[in-house]
């Protein structure tokens, strides 16, 4: 449980109150001050993934366990970020942690290959009906990049098809300020959630466009779900048009054991996938039918040749073959799920007609500052950002860890007295903020 004050004296949603916030958190961790102030001479911002970053500065974590981080100041956060869906499995599994200390034990960096990478792979393409052969990466960015160039080698199109308000990965974001650090394919843009919009470029542009890049639900662009309608008429048009459909599922696997397209019934042509997989451990990972993987075989006359020191790292595999085997069961996955419409319905319930709501789908959910209803990245345009700060930083004040932007992502080990515990606390925050 956290130690910090108890509630502030400044109410409503202003800078005054915001500043409070910030002095109590920066009170209440001086250990985490002094660290970050150290980092920032070396690391630019204090650290090496931004989306990490907060004001006025993020605690520094001493340990983890289950749903649970633990700083260097003594505070106990509920883990309800689960890092961004990549720690769904939660804090130190057992079964996970003894793959890895196994693979120690053997030896790991082998430049050669291991029996736990066909079998991981065999475990993975048994699941999602599209990756009959499929290939590893680092990351979920990398099998982004790898997919799209996947797609315009086969069709010998150039054009990528992607919404506005994506995030693919670090090179692949599509949202305001992304363009910098944006791959250079030759893009063309439509609305999430809106088939007339797909179908105007398409109108102008179907010949030359290779793929589309999707995820069934926006994670990062806000928790928005693709609606079934949308997904079954993007898998249509692009039949239509000759163009690869491309799930990014490097979030949404989760929803079943077959990932969303299991639980839509909607096959795309290529999948990429990322976060939880690799049991943890670095990884990504992307695949598509027989024929199409076939780029990368050259017995069957591929010419792709495709590099990455650590696509097949010992840790990854064996860490992912221990969570896919032993963890991520469907009854694991479908409980997870339900846990996750839970907390939204109980959020959505005390949040009632105040200026907040709350998307998503199964267990990733979005707490966003503004009405709703919210069906593309573009609905998020009114989100207060000085409400946004408070509901964050208030949560925190109750040992409570979620993204800064309003972020949920459970993981295995949260119980549903942690669900109650959540909704008591944004209630609580909320009232304090409007108060
Ligand atoms: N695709 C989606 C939908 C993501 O949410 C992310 C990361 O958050 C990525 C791709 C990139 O994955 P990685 O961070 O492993 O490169």
């Amino acid at each position: 449980m956290t130690s910090v004050e108890p509630a502030p004296s400044i109410s409503g949603a202003t800078e005054a109150a915001v500043a409070a916030a910030h002095e109590r958190y920066r009170a209440a961790r001086p250990r985490s001050a002094a660290q970050a102030e150290a980092a920032a001479a070396v690391l630019p911002g204090g650290s090496t993934r931004s989306v990490l970053d907060f004001a006025p500065f993020p605690f520094r974590v001493a340990r983890a366990d289950g749903a649970h981080l633990h700083d260097v100041d003594g505070h106990t956060y509920l883990d309800l970020l689960g890092d961004y869906t990549a720690g769904l499995l939660g804090h130190n599994p057992p079964e996970v942690a003894a793959a890895v200390v196994a693979v120690t034990e053997r030896g790991w960096s082998l430049g050669a290959v291991a029996e736990d990478e066909h079998r991981l792979a065999e475990l993975i393409t048994s699941r999602f009906a599209s990756m009959a052969q499929m290939r590893f990466t680092n990351s979920g960015t990398e099998a982004n990049l790898m997919a799209i160039s996947l797609a315009r080698h086969t069709t010998g199109r150039t054009k990528v098809l992607v919404f506005d308000g994506a995030y693919h990965g670090g090179l692949l974001y599509f949202g305001a300020g992304g363009e910098a650090l944006r791959m250079p394919f030759d893009y063309v843009h439509a609305t999430y959630n809106d088939s007339r919009s797909v179908a105007e470029v398409f109108e102008r542009h179907g010949a030359e466009i290779a793929c589309v890049l999707v995820e069934p639900m926006m994670g990062a662009g806000g928790g928005i779900q693709g609606t079934p309608a949308f997904l079954a008429a993007l898998r249509q048009t692009c039949r239509d048009h000759g163009a690869l459909l491309v799930f990014d599922e490097v979030m949404t696997s989760r929803m079943s054991i077959g990932g969303a397209q299991g639980w839509l019934g909607i096959t795309p042509d290529i999948t990429t996938l990322g976060k939880y997989l690799g049991g943890g451990m670095t990884f990504g990972a992307f695949g598509a039918s027989a024929e199409l993987m076939a780029a990368f075989d050259p017995a069957r006359g591929g010419t792709l040749t495709h590099g990455g020191t650590f696509n097949n790292n010992a840790i990854t595999m064996r860490a992912g073959v221990a969570a896919v085997e032993q963890i991520l069961t469907a009854d694991a996955l479908d409980g997870l799920f339900a846990r996750g419409e839970r907390l939204r319905a109980g959020l959505t319930d005390v949040i009632g007609t105040r200026p907040y709501t709350v998307t998503g789908w199964g267990s990733i959910l979005g707490v966003h500052a503004t009405g709703g209803p919210v069906s593309s990245p573009a609905d998020l345009a009114g989100v207060d950002p000085l409400r946004a700060e408070l509901l964050f930083h208030h949560l925190l004040d109750r040992g409570i860890y979620i993204a800064r932007r309003g972020f949920i992502a459970l993981s295995l080990p949260v119980t549903d007295a942690d669900l109650d515990r959540a909704v008591e606390a944004v209630d609580h925050a909320i009232t304090t903020i409007e108060r």
